[in-house]
């Protein structure tokens, strides 16, 4: 039998409870991004099968201290491997907290083709069912298959993949904790095989008129969120419109809000600050001048994307434009 060429695969490692570590297996505390990329990879022997791997040690931090500083280093070492001929696809090890919000956003400012996975756990390294092992294996075995490519960032967790756009973590607990509300799982992994649902008909990585040149050009424009609730007053909003430069809303059912909130937003908009509506129920899309007069206040609606997806668009959105009309173009193409 001819013998398999074996892809190389860099992985990149940037902490998360997938390289967490607990004092002692018996109890639940542990420390997020503790072990370092050789030890992650030491844990899954049968790696060596699927790929030549190549281990680079982004930053070691639990993902709710991710920051833009370190995406802008990940963002331009992925350019840069898919530029090397001799690499075939590359993985990022993450934490689960936010390792949506780096997809997304890498799936907006790099541009290529080659397969690239971001892969996290639930549980710690060191406790009894670990899941990083086989989702890191996962994430190898996917990074080095020609289905992957041309897909923008891809997501694998529990045996299941997601398009960057569409994951989301849905639980805080659990090895199931990872979906894709709205459009569904791209693919599901069974052992190093890949079978595809659907193509990501979203714009993405090739696509993407978005850079991180225009960002840093830009000062990373600041947006924040503002999760609405029953009786949600206004001197919040007022006081954050004074420091941003963008605003979502993570509002009730259709990204709505009381209508004080309401009129501080408009407030916000008249000055200067762009306002994005967006729904805090988890799926579904809000759509333009249904409860709200959009035309009326400027507003942009969010379409599908959550929250904290809206809060990159919207950064990355401003790095261009503060125009409001082509502000909401990006969000219905995005
Ligand atoms: N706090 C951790 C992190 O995001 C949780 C995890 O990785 O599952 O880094």
């Amino acid at each position: 039998m001819p013998e398999r060429r074996l892809p190389t695969i860099v992985v990149l490692a940037t902490g998360g409870t997938i390289a967490g570590a607990q004092a002692e297996a018996a109890t639940h505390a542990y420390r997020a991004g503790a072990l370092d990329v050789g030890q992650l990879l030491a844990a899954a022997p049968a790696l060596a099968q699927l790929a030549h791997i190549q281990a680079e040690q982004v930053t070691s931090v639990g993902s709710q201290n991710m920051t833009h500083a370190v995406w802008a280093d990940l963002a331009r070492r992925v350019e840069a491997l898919s530029r090397n001929p001799s690499v075939d696809g590359i993985v990022v090890t993450h934490g689960t907290d936010t390792l949506e919000e780096t997809a997304y956003f890498l799936s907006l400012v790099i541009r290529h083709d080659k397969p690239l996975v971001l892969v996290g756990a639930m549980r710690p390294a060191t406790a009894p069912g670990a899941d990083g092992p086989a989702n890191l294996f996962h994430a190898v075995a996917l990074a080095g298959r020609a289905e992957a490519a041309g897909r923008g960032p891809l997501v694998v967790m529990n045996e299941d993949v997601h398009y960057a756009r569409e994951v989301q973590k849905v639980a805080c607990a659990g090895v199931n904790a990872f979906a894709s509300p709205n459009r569904g799982r791209a693919a599901v992994m069974r052992g190093p095989a890949v079978h595809f649902f659907s193509r990501n008909d979203s714009v993405h990585s090739t696509a993407s008129e978005f850079s991180l040149e225009m960002l840093d050009k830009a000062g990373w424009p600041r947006v924040e969120v503002i999760h609405a609730g029953v009786d949600l007053g206004s001197d919040l909003i007022d006081f954050l419109a004074t420091r941003v430069q963008g605003i979502v809303l993570a509002g009730v059912g259709d990204g709505n809000a009381t209508d004080v909130a309401m009129q501080a937003l408009a407030r916000a908009m008249a000055n200067g600050v762009a306002v994005v509506r967006s729904s805090r129920t988890g799926s579904g899309h809000v759509g333009r001048n249904v409860e709200v007069d959009d035309d009326a206040a400027g507003f942009i609606a969010a379409g599908e994307l959550s929250p904290q997806k809206a809060r990159i668009l919207l950064m990355l959105g401003l790095s261009k434009t503060q125009n409001s009309t082509q502000l909401q173009d990006f969000f219905d193409r995005y």
